[in-house]
């Protein structure tokens, strides 16, 4: 399959950065949340190649808090939730925090997933990375699970992702990634739940996955919803 083939089969709609952003921005202009008003927090890999979209929602809400580590797992715990909400603007009384979460993946020319090609670099390089370590253990049948001190991110990484992983199972890597888009949204709405007063704060939870073409990023949107005065209302970001 060429890229164009993948792309159609596994992320049927896909938007701009700049587009998907906006889309976000405008959708969650309607419930009251605005630059001045709100705070963004973010959920993305460490990756260089994913940055393109915090530094667009940067330019459209501001500095975004970081929440994340490798491949964007949610690790910053109920602390960095906590911090993030503390510099929460406070306007009227109210505060407005919105999260992203968008881990990656490549697709090349060919329709070849996890693969791209970075500046410098001749040899095909991989994305997710940490993703696709994960994967080659899987696939060789031997997995380290104890916490390496040395290795941290990547440790807490797999622990995580094998409880969604069905024994004696190999995913691929476009399974593996929405896997991983699933478990970050849950891991921070688990900590929101727990940190979060919605009597004087509304939120908004917006998550995708974004795709590393060959000729530019894209983002492939997931579920995304707000929670006004404790009430959740889903988000069509179309
Ligand atoms: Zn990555």
């Amino acid at each position: 399959m060429e890229f164009e083939e993948v792309i159609k089969k596994y992320f049927p709609v896909i938007f701009s950065e700049v587009d998907f952003v906006r889309k976000t921005y405008n959708a969650l202009k309607e419930f009251g949340f605005n630059d001045d008003n709100s705070i963004a927090s973010v959920c993305l890999c460490r990756d260089e190649i994913s940055h393109t979209v915090r530094s667009i929602i940067k330019h459209i809400w501001g500095e975004a808090f970081n929440l994340s580590s490798l491949a964007g797992m949610f690790t910053a715990g109920k602390t960095g939730l906590k911090a993030a909400m503390h510099h929460a603007p406070r306007i009227d009384g109210r505060e407005h925090y919105v999260y992203y979460v968008i881990p990656h993946i490549a697709i090349n020319e060919e329709g070849k997933v996890g693969f791209c090609k970075r500046k410098g670099i001749k040899a095909k390089s991989r994305a997710c990375g940490a993703l696709c370590l994960f994967l080659d253990e899987l696939s060789n049948g031997k997995i380290y699970i104890t916490i390496d001190e040395e290795d941290i991110e990547q440790s807490l990484l797999k622990r995580r992702l094998l409880r969604e992983i069905p024994y004696g199972q190999v995913p691929d890597l476009l399974d593996l990634t929405k896997i991983t888009r699933k478990v970050i949204q849950e891991d921070l709405e688990n900590a929101l739940e727990k940190v979060v007063d919605t009597t004087k704060s509304d939120y908004a939870v917006l998550t995708g996955i974004q795709i590393h073409a060959p000729d530019t990023n894209y983002i492939w949107p997931a579920d995304s919803y707000v929670v006004i005065n404790g009430k959740k209302q889903e988000l069509k970001i179309e």
